[in-house]
C-alpha cells in the first residue's frame, strides 16, 4: 500500500469482526485508519471464505469505523474510487462532528461531481435531523448554523439538487432563504 508523503505507517488498530451465522464463531482482523475508513480490506480475503469452526460461508461483519480527519476526508472527496461505505455516505457524514471538515473541504478543495454533491446532501441531512428529532435531542443552534452555511452555498446546492432525497428537500428547502441571498 502507498502511504501518502509526510505520513508514517499508521498502526493497525481498527477492528473488523466477522461472526459465523451458523455457529457464532467470531474472528477479527485489525486494519489501519485509512483501510478502515474506506473499507479497503476484504475480510473474506483476509480470513478465508469459510468459517474455521464449521465451514459455513455466511457471516455478519461489524466494522469499527474510524472518525475522519481532514486528510482522509480530502482524499475521499478528491478520489472517485474511494467509498466510506457503498451506500448512504451522506448519512455517515451528516454529523456535527464533521461539519467544520465538510465546510473546510467545500471551500478549500477543488472537488468534481458527486463527492461535492454528497457533502451538500449531508448538510441538508443535518438540518433535516435537527428539525425532526424529539425536542430533547434537537440542536437548534446547529441547525441554524447549517442553514446559514447552505444559504451561502446556493450555487453548490443547486448542483446537488438531484442527489438530495425528496423527503429531505421537503423539510429543508422551506427553511432556507433560497434565491434571497446571493451565493458568496
Ligand atoms: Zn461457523
Amino acid at each position: 500500500m502507498v502511504i501518502p508523503h509526510g505520513m508514517t505507517q499508521p498502526a493497525s488498530t481498527y477492528k473488523i469482526e466477522r461472526t459465523c451465522n451458523e455457529c457464532g464463531h467470531a474472528e477479527a482482523v485489525f486494519v489501519t485508519k485509512r483501510e478502515g475508513a474506506f473499507e479497503l480490506c476484504d475480510v473474506d480475503t483476509l480470513l478465508g471464505t469459510e468459517c474455521k469452526n464449521c465451514a459455513a460461508t455466511t457471516f455478519t461483519t461489524a466494522y469499527q469505523r474510524p472518525d475522519l480527519d481532514f486528510e482522509l476526508m480530502k482524499e475521499w472527496a478528491t478520489n472517485e474510487d474511494l467509498y466510506l461505505m457503498q451506500q448512504d455516505e451522506d448519512l455517515i457524514l451528516a454529523d456535527e462532528l464533521y461539519l467544520d471538515l465538510i465546510l473546510q473541504i467545500l471551500d478549500t478543495v477543488s472537488i468534481q461531481g458527486y463527492k461535492r454533491n454528497i457533502l451538500m446532501a449531508a448538510l441538508c441531512v443535518i438540518v433535516y435531523d435537527n428539525t425532526n428529532k424529539s425536542k430533547a435531542q434537537k440542536n437548534e443552534q446547529l441547525k441554524q448554523r447549517v442553514i446559514a452555511e447552505l444559504n451561502k452555498r446556493q450555487d453548490k446546492l443547486k448542483l446537488a439538487d438531484n442527489w438530495i432525497m425528496d423527503y429531505i428537500k421537503n423539510v429543508v428547502y422551506p427553511q432556507l432563504a433560497l434565491g434571497k441571498q446571493k451565493p458568496v
